[in-house]
């Protein structure tokens, strides 16, 4: 399934340019954009152009995007900070995902609050 496939998800949107979004780092098959509601000084996602709807999708059918998605995270934490963050992938909607689209959120840029 190509992104073009989901005409109805906001990150293919994004992804193909219909909706504006803060793009910070791009390749072949991803691009990162900041979170327009960011819960960090550096908050990104970061998510593959081709759509799948979660991690769990993305990872049982493209390992080589998913390394290209991680990859991507990394560069941008190391242009926009000091290469020190967290990347999280919710994955469904218990996990508080809410845009079913996959994409790792890129946090950093400060003191991150720990688990507890
Ligand atoms: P989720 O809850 O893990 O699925 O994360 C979805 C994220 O997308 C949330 O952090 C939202 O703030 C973010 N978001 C929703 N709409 C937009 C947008 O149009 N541009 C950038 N980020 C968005």
């Amino acid at each position: 399934m190509t992104s073009t496939d989901s005409p109805d998800c906001l990150f293919c949107k994004i992804v193909a340019g219909d909706i504006p979004a803060d793009v910070v780092a791009s390749s072949d098959t991803a691009i990162a954009f900041r979170d327009i509601a960011p819960k960090a000084p550096v908050h990104v996602l970061v998510v593959p152009k081709e759509h799948y709807p979660d991690v769990s999708a993305f990872a049982a059918t493209d390992t080589e995007g998913l390394a290209g998605v991680i990859g991507l995270a990394d560069g941008v934490a190391s242009e926009l900070a000091d290469g020190q963050y967290r990347l999280i992938f919710n994955t469904g909607p218990k996990a508080g995902q809410s845009v079913f689209h996959v994409h790792a959120h890129l946090l950093a840029g400060g003191e991150l609050p720990g688990f507890a």
